[in-house]
């Protein structure tokens, strides 16, 4: 592991201050960071804490606003947050173990990077995520978990942040900073495609410092379902998040958004606009109104699977969120 010096930041300006030195980087919780430092796949000149930044905590009111320094158990225990948000609770309770989820946070979730297995080999395959031009491993190897919307030649690898998924679907907003001001960016936009870019993750400029996520309503109707391989500490294979309004037993309007499918959470539009007016326990009509959001699906050999358990978990999400199992 290549030496690097360590420095804690008192003020949001000191670690903006310290994120113009090339070679920096910002350490939170440390549990995603730390693994990067060991399997080479961060080499910085530094580290800077920025544990101590005035950006932790959770401010109730019609917008929701969670610190970037909030924990991922912090945000999960709220009692606001489980009343209006399930499924912001959920995506968080279902995510890591319990350790992790007390030392990691809110920013240092969004900023995870994929967990495609040829990323962090111990010994260097070609990878154009982490070596840009090197190849693409998986494309002629383990398919199974890769993704079936959104990929290019590049990269077909996931992006396994659960709380990203539960964000895209509740229109969430992440406030991000750097010297110039304060940004806001959607949830939706926030992870990035891999096109011609496969080393980036999300829309973050390297100056820049994520500082809240803002939730604009509650959805008190709402869910997030993870599908993975043991039910606790794994990664989502694919998940549902879902949010509801129902004009008795109809749905008057949905927000339904998925994970372990593409390289950002994938928000289903058409699917959305299919959904209104449908019966909330009629699941072969939720059934059909999701299939709308899957003509542009190009799985490969090897993850057609995904397919229908995508669209099974959404409908099993809109279902529950309904309150209709
Ligand atoms: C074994 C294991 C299992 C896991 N399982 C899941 C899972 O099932 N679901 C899931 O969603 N996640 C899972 N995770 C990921 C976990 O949620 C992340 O490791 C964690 O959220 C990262 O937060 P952190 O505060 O520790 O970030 P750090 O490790 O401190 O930082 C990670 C990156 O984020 C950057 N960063 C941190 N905060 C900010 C900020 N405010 N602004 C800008 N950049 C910032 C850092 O510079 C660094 O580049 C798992 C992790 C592990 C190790
Ligand atoms: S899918 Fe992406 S992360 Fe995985 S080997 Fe290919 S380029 Fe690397």
């Amino acid at each position: 592991m290549k030496t690097f010096t360590y420095a804690r930041a008192d003020s949001v300006e000191e670690a903006l201050a310290a994120l113009a030195e090339p070679g920096t980087q910002l350490m939170a919780g440390g549990t995603e960071l730390v693994n990067w430092l060991k399997e080479g796949i961060e080499q910085p000149d530094r580290l800077v804490d920025i544990t101590r930044l005035p950006l932790r905590g959770i401010e109730e009111a019609h917008v929701l606003r969670i610190g970037a320094l909030t924990t991922m158990s912090e945000v999960q225990a709220s009692p606001w947050v489980r009343r209006n948000y399930p499924v912001l609770a959920e995506s968080l309770l279902r995510a890591a173990s319990p350790q992790l989820r007390n030392m990691a946070t809110i920013g240092g979730n969004l900023q995870q990077r994929t967990r495609c297995p040829y990323f962090r080999s111990d010994t260097p395959v070609p990878c154009n995520k982490r070596e840009p031009g090197s190849g693409c491993s998986a494309l002629s190897g383990e398919t199974g978990g890769l993704a079936i919307f959104g990929w290019s030649e590049q990269c077909v690898a996931t992006h396994p942040s659960d709380l990203a998924v539960a964000l895209a679907a509740l229109d969430a907003t992440i406030v991000v900073r750097s010297a110039e001001g304060e940004r806001r960016i959607p949830a939706t936009e926030f992870h990035t495609l891999p096109g011609d870019e496969p080393a980036r993750t999300t829309e973050l400029r390297p100056d820049e410092l994520i500082v809240a996520v803002e939730l604009p309503y509650i959805a008190p109707n709402s869910f997030y379902l993870k599908v993975r391989e043991r039910v606790s500490y794994e990664f989502a294979v694919v998940s549902a998040a879902a949010a509801v309004s129902l004009a008795g037993n109809e749905i008057a309007s949905a927000h339904v958004a998925l994970g372990g499918v593409a390289h950002r959470p994938w928000r289903l539009t058409a699917a959305e606009a299919a959904l209104s007016g449908v019966a909330i326990d009629d699941k072969a009509a939720l059934g059909r109104a999701i299939e709308q959001s899957f003509v542009d699906a190009r799985p490969l050999a090897g993850n057609e699977y995904k397919v229908i358990l995508a669209q099974r978990a959404a409908v099993r999400a809109l279902m529950t969120a309904g309150g209709a199992v």
